[in-house]
């Protein structure tokens, strides 16, 4: 398991859930949440996917 670096105590679990805002543009997407602290990590490809549709929308 890998241990969430912003609070250093709660574990990383894997989610499809990840609420990432890009250019007022809410998405969802895969990533990690910390099961302590909440902090949530989206996956970079998915990052990248994300900030590709939002690009393609202008
Ligand atoms: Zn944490």
């Amino acid at each position: 398991m890998k241990t969430c670096p912003s609070c250093e105590k709660g574990e990383l679990i894997k989610v499809d859930n990840v609420i990432m805002e890009i250019e007022n543009y809410v998405f969802v997407v895969k990533g990690e949440r910390c099961t302590k602290c909440d902090e949530e990590f989206p996956f970079e490809d998915e990052t990248q996917k994300m900030i590709e549709a939002s690009k393609n929308k202008y």
